[in-house]
């Protein structure tokens, strides 16, 4: 039998298997004692459980949210190749490039450039240093 319970703990919604004795909070880490647990819902089916979990609280499990975090965090250059990928205005393109390496590497070269858009990157860097999206600090060296 399965039941969805509050963790007595850190009071998130969750689901236990009853045919164990105790049960450990998959948020907190706490570990409970089964027969101690309320359980507002019951079902032999560890689906329908879970389904009932998702409606009551729009839950999203642990290691979920663990995983979408790691895509936010991960990569901010990735997230900028992205978003220069999704965008179709030029201008729009050439700020998040030299915003994004700016921000990610303090500067940006015609190399960090090219490895992006390949071909253009000579004419993205002299659009940029032409709408002064970027400056040219050093040689060769741009920042936004
Ligand atoms: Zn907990």
């Amino acid at each position: 039998m399965y039941g969805l319970a509050l963790c007595g703990i850190c009071r998130r919604p969750r689901v236990a298997d009853k045919s164990f004795a105790t049960s450990t909070c998959p948020y907190c880490n706490a570990s409970e004692k089964t027969k101690d647990l309320i359980f507002y819902f019951e079902s032999p089916d560890q689906d329908i459980v879970r389904q009932a979990l998702s409606q009551a609280t729009g839950f999203v499990p642990p290691d979920m949210v663990q995983k979408k975090r790691r895509i936010e965090e991960a990569d901010p250059y990735s997230t900028m190749v992205y978003q220069y990928e999704h965008c179709s205005d030029l201008d729009e393109k050439l700020t998040i490039l030299a915003e994004g390496l700016t921000r990610i590497n303090g500067s940006f070269t015609l190399d960090d450039i090219r490895e992006i858009v390949g071909d253009k990157a000579e004419k993205y860097v002299s659009a940029m240093l032409d709408r002064c999206i970027a400056a040219e600090v050093r040689i060769g060296v741009y920042k936004a």
